[in-house]
C-alpha cells in the first residue's frame, strides 16, 4: 500500500491566462487538463489516494465527471491546501498544480527516492538568463525557480499549517520557515507551469482536443399574466399580459439556457439560477443568458449553434423572429443565422390552444474550446 496522496490543486481563477476558458477545464481529447493530469501522473505511480481540490462553486461539476474524491477550496492556495489534508491520512502527500501538465516520470523519481530524509522535498529549475536585481548582477548558481509537485511529510505540514498563520506560496517555503529539512532536486521544463495560451502547445505530453460536437435540448412553460410586460428571447412583445414567473419570464431563453448547459453537461437552469435566491427575483432573463455564455466557455466550450421553437397561440411572433435571432446571437457572441427562432401553434389543443401560457423547446450544439488553433 502506498505512504503517500497526492493532491491536485485545481480551484484556481486562471487570472492570468488570456482565455475566456479556465485553464484546469483546457480540453486534452475530451479530458479537462486536471483529468489528464491526474491520469498521466497515476499511471506511472501508485498513490493511496487523489484528492482533487475544485473551486466550491465547480464542485459538483467536477464530481459529474470523475470518481476520485473532489473537495472544495478555499481563497487562497493554502486554504486550499489544509482543506485537502483533511483527507490525508498517509506518511506523506505530494501537492501539484493543475496547469503542470506533464510532469516527467523521472522528476517524481528525484522527489519520490529522497522521500525517508527531508520533510519537503521540491523540484527547481536554474535561470538560463542573466538576472539583475535593482541595477546588481546576481549570481544564477544561487537563483532556484520552484516548481511543483512538492512532497511534504504530512505530519509537518499540518504542524506547520496550524502554527504558522502567515501566506505562503508553496510548501517548501512554509516548511522552511518552520525549522523543517527542505530538499531540492532538479526539476523539468516540461513541468513548467502553463499561465498563457500559447504555452500548452509546447508541452509534449498533450493532444489537441477532440473535435465532437455536443448537443443539448431544454424545454420550459410559463402560464400567462395579466398586466405583466412579455419578454420572449430578449425582445419586449406587445401584448396585455406577461408571464407569471421569479424571473422577468422570458420563458424561450429559460429553454436555451437549459439547451446550452445540457450540451456541456452542466445539469440545469435551477442548479445555476435558483428561484429561491432572492438575486433572481424579476430578473432580466439576457443577464442570466450572458451568465451561461460565460459558464459554457469557462467550462471549456464554444458555441456552436441554436434551434428554439416557440409554441404560442398568442400572442402572433412572426414579425419579432428576425430581431430574436439578432438579440440572442449577440449575447451568445456568435453569427445570426447560427441562432433560429420558430414559432408555432399547437391547432388549438391543450394548454397553449387554450391561450394560458406558451411552452417553448431548444437545441444547442457546443465543441470544445480548441487551444491548438492560432487565433
Ligand atoms: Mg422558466
Amino acid at each position: 500500500m502506498s505512504d503517500t496522496t497526492l493532491v491536485l490543486l485545481a480551484a484556481g481563477n486562471s487570472t492570468r491566462f488570456s482565455k475566456p476558458v479556465k485553464k484546469q477545464w483546457l480540453r486534452i481529447e475530451e479530458k479537462p487538463l486536471w483529468e489528464h493530469l491526474a491520469d498521466y501522473i497515476t499511471k506511472y505511480y501508485s498513490f493511496h489516494k487523489v484528492v482533487i481540490v475544485a473551486n466550491p462553486q465547480e464542485v459538483e461539476v467536477f464530481r459529474s465527471v470523475t470518481n476520485r474524491k473532489v473537495i472544495a477550496g478555499g481563497n487562497e492556495r493554502q486554504d486550499s491546501i489544509i482543506n485537502a489534508l483533511k483527507e490525508v491520512e498517509t506518511e506523506f502527500v505530494l501537492i501539484s498544480d493543475v496547469a503542470r501538465a506533464c510532469i516527467p516520470k523521472d522528476m517524481l523519481k528525484r522527489i519520490i527516492e529522497k522521500k525517508e530524509y527531508y520533510d519537503c522535498i521540491v523540484p527547481y529549475l536554474k535561470t538560463p538568463d542573466t538576472t539583475v536585481l535593482n541595477g546588481e548582477v546576481l549570481d544564477r548558481d544561487n537563483i532556484k525557480l520552484i516548481q511543483t509537485p512538492q512532497l511534504s511529510r504530512t505530519a509537518f505540514l499540518k504542524n506547520a499549517l496550524k502554527n504558522d498563520l502567515k501566506s505562503y506560496t508553496d510548501e517548501s517555503t512554509l516548511i522552511q520557515a518552520n525549522g523543517g529539512r527542505v530538499s531540492y532536486v532538479e526539476g523539468s521544463l516540461d513541468a513548467k507551469k502553463i499561465t498563457y495560451g500559447e504555452e500548452i502547445k509546447e508541452l509534449p505530453c498533450i493532444k489537441p482536443p477532440s473535435p465532437a460536437q455536443l448537443n443539448g435540448y431544454g424545454f420550459d412553460v410559463h402560464r400567462f399574466e395579466e398586466g405583466k410586460t412579455m419578454w420572449l428571447c430578449g425582445l419586449e412583445i406587445e401584448s396585455s399580459f406577461g408571464f407569471k414567473a421569479h424571473s422577468d419570464g422570458d420563458v424561450a431563453l429559460h429553454a436555451l439556457i437549459d439547451a446550452l448547459l445540457g450540451a456541456c453537461g452542466l445539469g440545469d437552469i435551477g442548479e445555476w439560477f435558483p428561484d429561491t435566491d432572492d438575486r433572481y427575483k424579476d430578473v432580466d432573463s439576457k443577464l442570466l443568458l450572458n451568465d451561461t455564455r460565460d459558464l459554457v466557455n469557462r467550462f471549456g466550450y464554444d458555441i456552436v449553434n441554436c434551434d428554439i421553437e416557440i409554441m404560442a397561440e398568442a400572442p402572433k411572433l412572426k414579425k419579432y423572429k428576425t430581431g430574436m435571432r439578432k438579440k440572442v446571437a449577440e449575447i451568445l457572441k456568435i453569427r445570426s443565422e447560427r441562432v433560429n427562432v420558430k414559432a408555432t401553434t399547437t391547432e388549438k389543443l391543450g394548454f397553449v390552444g387554450r391561450e394560458e401560457g406558451v411552452a417553448v423547446s431548444a437545441v444547442a450544439t457546443v465543441k470544445y474550446f480548441d487551444w491548438s488553433k492560432n487565433d
